[in-house]
């Protein structure tokens, strides 16, 4: 049996395996020789002290143990297995497609967006201030919102599904091994992509298809039941249709809902990124002026209620950059990432307060169900019409937003099209705005430096969550309403992130298999 020996050591000792294993081997009474294989299986900072701490999990085996397997996953030929449409090539698609090849089905896996190496030339393009193509860009393409992402790992919903063969499952196919182990497990924006190419040739070399600028404008259906979808003049047939098209896909909300099939509106989050420079952070976490050479980037997650709802940080980025997230020419959006380095000068959040249905309420009768898409629509072109050219964003000192007064000049920016003073804490809705100035006054009490003149908040964070839920049948996890249709990950409100929306695509290709051998396609 292999020793779990835990260490509390400085971050430059955590660095130096040469040092830990002879600690390791101190600790276990033994010659370091005698160590056949050492693996880190957990990492976590503690900064809660003056001087921070690595709490370091090492796996030991000795001499003669056996030794685990190495990483091995085996995807069997599909050529000839029940073909099953999924539509969407983010994290849910993808691991439903690959979940579905574990299981004998053929996935046919239709994206709107273009590959990762054509989507990196719009994605140039829409940081130089260029047009936004409406299915290439931050959300749209192949890997979806995932791609260009910051790729953290991080989730609550870990009991949904395997959490660690979802994490096996990046790692096979590209991703540092140390995702493994991190408390707060990380890829990086510059590794995503060659990640997700990687999968889908997973998915095509098993006899799979994936086939981009295949956007799907319409279904086909028979007698309550799905039998496939229109991709321009065409149609697609399979045993059972996946959903999966991310929260950015706006057009599928209406079709659903102008085609009758049951969508419900539902409460979301939004408001602002907020962004500081990284050494304020740092020093304010770390509790001294430079963070020095071992230590990373600091994050932070700040949570608080305001007026009775939740005020929060949401993908803190480190080292990261704030990136025009919109989807097309009328909105102002904006999200965050980081390189695997998380090396760039500043460090930014989303910051949000809840959204709840009695918000929207006034949308209702004119809207119905896609009320509070048209309320979150409404706030990012509110945002465009403060914004400058192209997509030069929105942005307030922090101090100005929390105080209402005017920026007369911004600080320096990580976001490339740049920004421009504008009064957020005036043009904002009043539930939104009032409650996330008296949340950054909350949280600057709890980080001092927080609330500073060298810190902004740009507009607008919108597309945290999903205005939208289709529904589905918690036992059979198809839609309620249509036989072999299949909601599945952020967009059909069950997921919130990269990694749950995986799980929650497999999850939904186990239910699509039961569903075919039920019926025996
Ligand atoms: C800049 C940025 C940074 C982020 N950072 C993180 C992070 O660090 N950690 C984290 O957990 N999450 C992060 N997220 C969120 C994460 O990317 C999403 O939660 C996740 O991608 C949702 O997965 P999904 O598969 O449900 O949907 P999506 O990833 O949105 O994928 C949906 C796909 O469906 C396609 N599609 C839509 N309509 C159609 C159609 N009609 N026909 C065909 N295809 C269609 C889209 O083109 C898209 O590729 C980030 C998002 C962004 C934009």
């Amino acid at each position: 049996m292999p020793k779990i020996i835990t260490l509390q050591l400085s971050p430059k000792q955590a660095a130096d395996e040469k040092f830990y294993l002879a600690r390791a081997a101190e600790r276990m009474g033994i010659r370091q020789s005698d160590i056949a294989l050492a693996r880190v299986v957990k990492r976590s900072i503690d900064a809660r002290q003056r001087m921070a701490k690595v709490n370091l999990s090492l796996e030991i085996y000795v001499d003669q143990e056996p030794q685990p397997a190495p990483l091995h996953f085996d995807y069997p030929s599909v050529e000839n297995g029940t073909e099953v449409i999924v539509v969407g090539s983010g994290p849910a698609g993808l691991f439903t497609s690959l979940r579905l090849i574990e299981l004998g089905f053929k996935p046919i896996l239709l994206e709107r967006g273009k590959s990762v190496l054509s989507r990196k030339y719009d994605i140039a393009q829409i940081n130089r201030g260029g047009e936004i193509n409406p299915d290439s860009n931050y959300a749209f393409g192949e890997g979806g919102a995932g791609t260009f992402s910051d790729g953290k790992l991080f989730t609550r919903s870990k009991k949904r599904g395997d959490y660690n063969k979802a994490l096996q499952t990046l790692v096979w196919h590209g991703a540092n091994p140390e995702i493994l182990y991190e408390a707060h497990p990380h890829i990086g924006t510059d590794k995503l992509p060659r990640i997700i190419s990687n999968i889908c040739r997973t998915i095509t070399e098993s006899g799979g298809k994936v086939l981009f600028e295949n956007k799907v404008s319409g279904f086909v259906l028979k007698n309550g039941r799905i039998t496939g979808v229109r991709v321009g003049g065409n149609v697609i047939e399979g045993a059972a249709v996946v959903l999966a098209t991310g929260h950015s896909a706006r057009d599928i909300y209406e079709m659903l809902y102008e085609s009758g099939i049951a969508i419900e509106a539902k409460p979301f989050a939004m408001g602002v990124r907020i962004e500081h420079p990284q050494r304020l952070i740092d020093s304010i976490q770390y509790h001294r002026a430079e963070r020095g050479e071992w230590l990373p980037a600091a994050s932070y997650s700040l949570v608080s209620q305001e007026a009775g709802r939740g005020v929060y940080s949401f993908c803190m980025c480190p080292g990261g950059f704030i990136v025009p997230a919109m989807t097309d020419n009328s909105q102002s959006v904006v999200n965050g990432m980081s390189p695997s380095g998380r090396n760039s000068a500043f460090a930014n959040s989303g910051l949000v307060t809840e959204v709840r249905l009695e918000d929207f309420a006034h949308l209702r009768e004119q809207w119905g169900e896609l009320a509070g898409l048209r309320y979150q629509q409404m706030f990012e072109e509110l945002a465009r019409q403060h914004s400058g050219e192209r997509q030069v964003a929105p942005a307030q000192r922090v101090s100005d937003f929390v105080a209402g007064r005017a920026s007369r000049s911004l600080p320096r920016t990580s976001y490339i099209p740049g920004l421009t003073a504008s009064r957020l804490d005036q043009w904002m809705p009043e539930v939104i705005g009032a409650r996330l100035r008296s949340g950054i006054a909350t949280f600057g009490k709890k980080m001092k430096g927080f609330v500073s003149d060298e810190a902004i908040v740009v507009g607008v964070e919108s597309r945290t969550s999903t205005p939208v839920r289709i529904p589905r049948d918690p036992e059979t996890l198809m839609h309620t309403q249509v036989a072999g249709l299949f909601p599945a990950g952020e967009g059909a409100g069950y997921a919130g992130g990269i990694v749950s929306a995986a799980l929650d695509g497999e999850r939904v290709a186990d239910a699509v298999a039961r569903f075919c051998k039920a019926h025996n396609f």
